[in-house]
């Protein structure tokens, strides 16, 4: 059984700065550095370190940063299907200050111009009971078409709604709803994370997460709702701790963990990666989630 991401790769540049500039403002960095990211790529590399068999689709452009994102990729997932476009490869520019916190820009041609089901490879593939991991980079009609089409062929579908897209009322099509606080809120116009879970439970998605940055998460399965505590954590780098937690998060139930344990794993991962600069540098290595879930390397042999 597969977990198809489906979603945007980039190129990130990092700059570290003491503050967040202002409007008009130019600030010298203390470093930066250029790496891999797009939600989509993070949550499938963070997946595939569960010991989870993920196959990520993902437009990338046909220039030299599309073959360095292809190659650096092949590295970490089982499965590639990148769709060359005759576009500029996505880009994001992060700033993070002093206190961990993050500003994120990015130039999307690519994953504005991609329609995963547009040439039915996705839905030839894919089998009842693999796992569907989306996010909200790509065109949303096109997501809403995608997680349709899977829900109907019978598959395990994750909706991480990030970035936020204007305006989703019907969640039917989703098994497992990943929203931090303000998107969960803005959603529902809820400032309650657990009136903002019921409400997306009504919304049609079967299980909901809010996540809550250091205060861990809220779960909402069915009626249940149950609160996921933090792992402590010295903050260095928050960017990607989403990510980091939706993508174990992912990889874990593919695994066969029940979901409240797959949370308050995947909530142990994501307080690594905060601790720590970088995205997808910063998440735990397969080895470092093993050692949080030993059984995982048994499993896996
Ligand atoms: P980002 O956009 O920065 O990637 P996010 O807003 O999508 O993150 P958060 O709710 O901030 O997501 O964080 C996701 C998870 O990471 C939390 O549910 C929690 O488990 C973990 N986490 C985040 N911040 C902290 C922290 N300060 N201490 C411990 N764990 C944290």
């Amino acid at each position: 059984m597969t977990i198809h991401v489906v979603g945007n790769v980039c190129v990130d540049m990092s700059f570290h700065l003491k503050r967040l500039p202002r409007a008009g403002e130019t600030l010298n960095a203390q470093s930066a550095g250029e790496g891999l990211g797009g939600k989509g790529a993070n949550q499938a590399v963070a997946a595939a370190r569960t010991g989870a068999a993920v196959t990520l689709w993902a437009p990338v452009g046909n220039d030299p940063a599309g073959l360095w994102m292809g190659e650096r990729l092949a590295a970490e997932i089982t499965t590639l299907r990148l769709s060359r476009l005759d576009l500029p490869s996505d880009r994001s520019v992060v700033l993070v200050d002093g206190r961990g916190e993050n500003l994120i820009v990015t130039a999307a041609a690519c994953a504005d111009a991609f329609d995963p089901t547009a040439e039915g490879a996705l839905a030839a593939e894919w089998r009842t009971g693999d796992v569907l991991l989306m996010q909200g980079n790509l065109p949303i009609a096109a997501t809403v078409a995608c997680l349709r089409q899977a829900r109907a062929s019978g598959l395990f579908t994750v909706l991480n709604p990030s970035p936020l897209p204007e305006d989703v009322r019907d969640l039917a099509m989703v098994s497992l709803l990943i929203a931090n606080r303000p998107e969960a809120e803005r959603l529902t116009g809820e400032a309650d994370p657990q009136l903002a879970a019921r409400r997306l439970h009504a919304l049609g998605a079967e299980a909901v997460v809010i996540t809550l940055g250091g205060d861990g998460a809220l779960l909402q399965d069915g009626s249940a709702s149950l609160h996921i505590p933090p792992r402590q954590a010295e903050v260095i780098d928050t960017s990607g701790a989403g990510d980091c937690f939706a993508g174990t998060l992912t990889g874990l139930l593919h695994r066969g963990m029940p979901l409240a344990k797959a949370a308050e794993v995947a909530s142990a991962a994501a307080a690594l990666c905060v601790g720590r600069p970088g995205t997808m540098a910063a998440f735990p290595t397969r080895a470092e989630l093993f050692a949080l879930v030993p059984s995982l390397k048994t499993d896996i042999a």
